[in-house]
């Protein structure tokens, strides 16, 4: 198949000419772009080669010294300034042969165009003429049989008619006809020899001429098409990029970036500014301050009738300013692990509040320590007018030592707390002998006294109870939530736990990690880790902390900052149950009464006989709650860990579940009410995928109603705060006909698994608590699911509502629609029920 066979007719010729137009014009279009392309090459160059030269020139590289970052920025910029020159050859190469080369092929395409026209032209002359001259002959012969058959009819007439009559006339007749005859005849061989060569003629140009020619054009086409792609082959090679040139300077680039070694950028400009440690800034009792009877002793606390009213008050005072920061950060938490490293605004504030709390605990600490040195001991006179004893300032050293020794000085913040030195007033004070010996007799005696007034049987109970008190006692507060609490080395707590069905105290404390100290019984029934022992457990603990000493020699471990209970741990005996008014699956649910502040409750309660991990689990859900602050959330009072059972607090939310409110008030509810009840699921949900939080268990059962009609989402028992939750250990518990495929098949949860659950939420909503998938049981209705099937609209659903369900119901999750979209879609539909009812 070629042009010689395929293209002889007519229109082929002629659509091989319109080709060759073709051809030009794209040829003209080549030339135009890539001029167009050298030229926008070559600024790009040179704007390259002018800011590298540029920025060569700006840079103050002596700031930057020994900076790798630096070098290798140089070395970049050096390698664009090559790069640029690599693209400015390109340029002229392209427009020195590649441009060249098209315009010679467009002036020989259009030569060659312009000779196949001329042939083609000329080849059909030939065929005209022919036609021609064969046309001609053929009238010349009618028109000579014409005066043949004149002239012979003629003849015939006289000669038929006058038999045997000669004459002139008929000799003219017949002379006529004889000549028509021959003129007839002649014309008829030339006809005849005419049609013979002609037909040789056109079988020569047709079969010969036309096929030659053909071939030609072929052979022209080929040669044009091989020097065109030679073209276009030019065109990639100097467009090329990534030709072995570039290569090599970018992996020159590669290499300055490589040579940067974080580690490293900062050697040179520390060994050129190294400067000595900072130097602290020394804060010491100044020189030359001494009174003159000299009772006033530098880092001492005067305690005397002067002082002694306002160190107490000024005790009272720090507590009361100690509160509200201990309560904030309790709030706030430390949770940094979301905040941007460059946002040192957090930090901030809570190095503030650190050290704003430790300069009034270490005030506190000190006026207690001052005031607990003094004891029971008359308070003395500031502005004694008779001579000091200068042994009363040695004995005192020695008081504060006898008792640092003994652990026995109390840093008790709570004032319910009797101090154990209360008992001291009893001593008797009447003694002659000297100040000091007498003071330290006193104290040992009472040190004695304390220790012994024990009562092993109730000391336990006791101290438990006194101990609820205790604002760093955080009951039965599982370790999980307790570790969450402790994050800075020498936070601590203490904590109730049970082993071997056995009570246990524990001493919970950050350090390198979390450590948990049981605290041991003794034999007499006191207190102590490795240490001395105590009566109580908040001695021991207070000794701990004062000491700074390690609780055990092993763990190192130091306290240094109590951890208050937070503001959401209530105490069970604020809880005054009333009346049950659900079940759940932990235990049962109640009506309740916050004494404190006389309002009513919601109170969820754990049994229990749980085991410690169902309890975990139980408190889960408050712990995901307490953050969250909308109206259509259910939101959280608080959490009451001091004693069994452990209890959820939340707000009441009277209607009870949505799915028993639709049930109930199926005939009253029309489409405005339901597609309200959507909207509130909707926003709530809106509200926790903003928050990241994956409810995994959306549905009208655990959704409550307000008095007001409004839908509060509940129950976040199964809830996650993540992204993206893979659930990899079972999955016993699932809603499976409220669940999306992929969680179902791959245990994959996002917010969009809610989306499908949120479907099925207002398929119940719009069935008035309806069942899905009835009559199919978990296993079938999964597999309908995977097959195609989806929930029928429930009868007089809006058709905009069930496409939207079936939205919620797309099998691929991430063509479902997000919780703002959807409360957007809802919104706008409830506005326009409300307008047209
Ligand atoms: P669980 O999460 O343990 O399964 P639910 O959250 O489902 O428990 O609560 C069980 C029932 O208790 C609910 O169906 C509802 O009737 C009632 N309930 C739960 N929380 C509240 C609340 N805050 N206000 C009113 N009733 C509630």
């Amino acid at each position: 198949m070629g042009f010689s066979t395929s293209l002889q007719g007519q229109s082929a010729q002629e659509a091989l000419l319109i080709r060759q137009d073709a051809e030009i014009k794209l040829l003209e279009s080549m030339k135009r772009c890539l001029a167009l392309k050298v030229k926008s090459d070559r600024e790009y160059a040179s704007t390259m080669s002018s800011l590298s030269l540029q920025v060569k020139k700006a840079e103050r590289y002596d700031d930057l010294f020994g900076s790798l970052i630096n070098q290798s920025w140089k070395d970049i910029m050096d390698s664009i300034d090559q790069t640029a020159k690599l693209i400015k050859q390109q340029a002229d190469s392209m427009e020195n042969i590649v441009v060249e080369q098209i315009s010679n092929l467009y002036s020989e395409r259009r030569r060659a165009r312009k000779a196949f026209q001329e042939e083609h032209i000329w080849l059909n002359n030939q065929f005209q003429q022919l036609t021609d001259d064969v046309a001609r002959k053929k009238t010349e012969y009618q028109k000579n049989l014409e005066v043949y058959k004149l002239a012979r009819s003629k003849f015939e007439e006289h000669y038929i008619n006058r038999p045997g009559k000669g004459g002139r006339k008929l000799d003219d007749v017949r002379e006529k006809y004889q000549k028509a005859c021959r003129k007839l005849h002649l014309t008829h061989n030339e006809y005849v020899l005419l049609i013979g060569s002609v037909t040789e003629c056109e079988q020569e140009l047709r079969t010969s001429y036309l096929p030659k020619l053909l071939r030609r054009q072929q052979a022209i086409h080929l040669e044009f098409i091989v020097t065109w792609k030679g073209i276009l082959q030019d065109v990639v090679k100097y467009s090329d990029f990534t030709s072995e040139n570039f290569l090599e300077i970018r992996s020159r680039m590669q290499a300055a970036v490589d040579s940067i070694k974080p580690a490293d950028e900062y050697k040179d400009f520390i060994c050129k500014h190294r400067t000595r440690q900072a130097v602290p800034l020394l804060f010491t009792f100044a020189e030359n301050l001494d009174d003159a009877p000299g009772t006033l002793l530098p880092n001492k606390l005067a305690i005397d009738n002067l002082t002694i009213d306002w160190l107490k008050s000024r005790l009272n005072e720090l507590e009361i300013l100690m509160k509200p920061i201990q309560a904030s950060r309790n709030e706030n938490g430390f949770d940094t692990s979301k905040v941007a490293i460059m946002d040192y605004t957090i930090e901030r504030e809570q190095i503030r509040l650190r050290c704003k709390e430790k300069k009034f605990l270490r005030e506190a600490g000190i006026i207690r320590s001052a005031l607990n040195e003094l004891g029971c001991e008359e308070v003395p006179s500031g502005c004694d007018l008779s001579m000091a004893d200068p042994f009363v300032e040695q004995t005192s050293t020695l008081i504060k030592k006898k008792f640092l020794d003994n652990g026995m000085l109390s840093l008790r913040r709570n004032k319910k707390t009797k101090s154990p030195f209360k008992s001291m007033s009893s001593i008797n004070e009447s003694n002659n002998e000297g100040a000091s010996l007498k003071v330290i007799r006193k104290l040992s005696h009472m040190f004695e006294q304390v220790s012994c007034d024990t009562d092993n049987s109730s000391i336990y109970e006791k101290e438990n109870g006194d101990l609820i008190n205790e604002d760093w006692f955080h009951g039965v507060l599982p370790r999980e939530e307790v570790v969450r609490l402790l994050v800075t080395d020498g936070d601590f707590l203490v904590r109730e736990t049970t082993r071997n069905h056995e009570c246990q105290l524990v001493l919970s404390v950050c350090w390198d990690g979390h450590k948990h100290f049981i605290v041991q019984t003794t034999q007499e029934g006191h207190f102590r880790f490795e240490g001395p022992s105590f009566t109580t457990i908040p001695e021991l603990i207070m000794h701990q902390w004062n000491s700074g000493l390690p609780v055990t020699a092993r763990s190192g471990a130091i306290l240094k900052m109590p951890i208050c209970r937070e503001r959401w741990e209530l105490n069970n005996d604020d809880v005054e149950l009333m009346e049950k008014i659900g079940r759940g699956n932990f235990g049962d649910v109640y009506r309740a009464q916050l004494k404190t502040s006389q309002t009513e409750v919601a109170v969820k309660t754990c049994r229990v006989t749980l085991p410690d991990e169902q309890k975990r689990k139980f408190l889960h859900e408050g712990r995901i709650l307490k953050q969250y602050d909308h109206p259509n959330i259910v939101k959280l009072i608080g959490i009451c860990v001091q004693k069994q059972p452990i209890m959820i607090v939340m707000e009441l939310v009277h209607g009870g579940s949505l799915l028993t409110y639709l049930r109930k008030n199926s005939s009253l509810l029309g489409q405005t009410e339901l597609l309200s009840c959507c909207r509130d699921a909707a926003a709530g949900m809106t509200y926790l995928e903003s928050k990241y939080c994956i409810h995994r268990d959306l549905a009208a059962r655990n959704c409550l109603v307000s008095l007001e009609s409004v839908i509060k989402i509940s129950d976040f028992g199964m809830s996650r705060e993540e992204e993206e939750y893979i659930v990899s250990d079972g999955m016993k518990q699932i809603p499976i006909k409220w669940t999306a495929p992929e969680a179902l098949n791959f245990g994959k949860y996002t917010s969009l698994c809610d989306v499908w659950s949120y479907g099925v939420l207002m398929w119940e909503i719009f069935s008035k608590g309806g069942n899905p998938y009835s009559g199919l049981t978990n296993t079938q209705a999964r597999e309908r699911i995977d097959a195609g099937y989806r929930l029928p609209a429930p009868e007089g659903t809006p058709e905009e509502v069930y496409t939207l369900m079936l939205r919620c119901w797309d099998y691929q999750p991430e063509n479902r629609p997000h919780f703002n979209q959807i409360h957007s879609a809802i919104e706008a539909l409830y506005r326009s029920y409300l307008r047209s009812n």
